[in-house]
């Protein structure tokens, strides 16, 4: 498939994927990022087509462990082993659709066989999504629903 420039995936830029300190995902991550996108481009596309806002994409070792700016703060850091640190996850969020909804969308996807190997988190504002490469369903929400 030919994409336009600093493009993964028909709808997402490859900059979209930055860690929030500035860094570019390294460049030997550019497969996973690909894997990553063509999963949310199918979630995409579930959800109609509306555009998915990636929260978090990439993320540096320093970033993940916390530091903001220089300052480390514990209460931001992600998990030790993150998705993210290999560029193979994403948090997103779909503006005008639930996040329960988001997180509904990429299980069906697996359940219907489109995908395989995703994890999905539920959280209160943002769906996590990841392509580990096994089925993994998390909820991390703070009203949990029975399920
Ligand atoms: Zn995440």
């Amino acid at each position: 498939m030919e994409l336009p420039k600093g493009r993964v995936s028909p709808n997402f830029q490859r900059s979209e994927f930055d860690c929030k300190d500035g860094t570019p995902a390294p460049r030997e991550y550019d497969s996973h990022l690909a894997r990553l996108a063509a999963v949310l481009e199918l979630g995409r596309a579930r959800l109609g087509g509306r555009p998915m806002i990636i929260v978090s994409g990439y993320r540096t070792p320093t970033y993940n462990a916390g530091f903001r700016n220089g300052v480390l703060n514990p209460a931001k850091a992600g998990a030790k082993n993150s998705y993210h640190l290999r560029a193979l996850a994403a948090d997103v969020d779909v503006p005008g659709v639930h996040p329960d909804e988001v997180a509904d969308a990429f299980e069906a996807l697996e359940r219907e066989g489109a995908v395989k190997g995703i994890a999905v988190i539920r959280y209160d504002d943002f769906t996590h999504v990841d392509v580990r490469g096994y089925s993994m369903r998390k909820d991390e929400r703070s009203a949990k629903r029975a399920a």
